[in-house]
């Protein structure tokens, strides 16, 4: 089923399609009056639509229903990723989208070897992707990229959820297991590091905020692979798989 996500609500019992939407609706689905579609207002709300107009640059639909998304975790999980070199961010944020993430929040902290000067365009690729991978996975809810922040500031937000993650390549004592295994809550922060890992400054200032550092097992995970392995269990200790 073609899906969407579109802004405001229904007027008038429509809700229409407009730009690069209505042309991959109109042009490249070459969607026709009478067929079924799937609008999402991104905020967790799915709309049952049926094809009532096919202009250039307008497509309008018919909302037959609506209800919850069915796709969105019951978490909201949210994944604090330091800046990785080249490209991998990109790779992060659609994994991480379809993994069901609800915010990423870039960040930069002492060991990150990319510390581009302007990140706004890169913000902007990020949240493009995020909304690709959202369409292509059918999620519920458009999930957020954040500006770039300091790593103060991600994890002083991660230590706002009530399971907040600090994944620590030098952790010994804890794994996931130990910490998912008493229960997941309903907020889940999870934060991960550079290529090149954690200062004991900054595992400390985690602990000093209240988050809890565990380990992903005795291997080195890339940190790309990290944020995958980690939002999956995540997932599954919270029941959605
Ligand atoms: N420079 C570090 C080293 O060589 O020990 C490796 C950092 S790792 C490439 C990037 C990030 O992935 C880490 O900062 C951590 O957040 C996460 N990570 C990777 N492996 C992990 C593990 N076994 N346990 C916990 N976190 C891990």
């Amino acid at each position: 089923m073609p899906r969407f996500f579109v802004t405001g609500q229904p007027e008038g019992g429509l809700l229409t399609l407009r730009g690069e939407d209505a042309h991959h609706a109109g042009r490249v689905l070459r969607l026709r009056p009478g067929e079924a579609v799937t609008l999402c207002d991104g905020a967790g709300t799915d709309y049952d639509c049926t094809v009532e107009t096919v202009e250039k640059g307008a497509v309008t639909c018919w909302v037959q229903g609506s209800h919850p998304a069915e796709t969105e975790p019951r978490q909201r999980l949210t994944l604090c990723m330091a800046l990785p070199k080249g490209d991998k961010m990109d790779f992060i944020v659609q994994k991480a989208v379809e993994l069901g993430v609800h915010a990423i929040i870039p960040y930069l902290s002492r060991n990150c070897v990319s510390r581009p000067d302007r990140t706004d365009k890169k913000v902007e690729r990020w949240r493009k992707i995020a909304l690709e991978a959202a369409k292509q996975c059918g999620r519920g809810c458009l999930p957020s990229v954040s500006m770039v922040v300091t790593a103060e500031e991600a994890m002083a937000k991660a230590a706002q959820s009530e399971t907040a993650l600090f994944f620590y390549e030098y952790e010994r004592e804890t794994g996931l297991r130990d910490v998912l295994q008493h229960g997941v809550g309903s907020t889940v922060s999870l934060v991960i590091g550079p290529e090149g890992g954690f200062t004991h400054e900054e595992a400390a200032l985690a602990a000093q905020l209240g988050l809890k550092s565990v380990s992903l097992g005795t291997r080195i995970l890339r940190c790309e692979t990290a944020p995958v392995a980690a939002l999956a269990a995540v997932l599954y200790a919270g029941g959605n798989m």
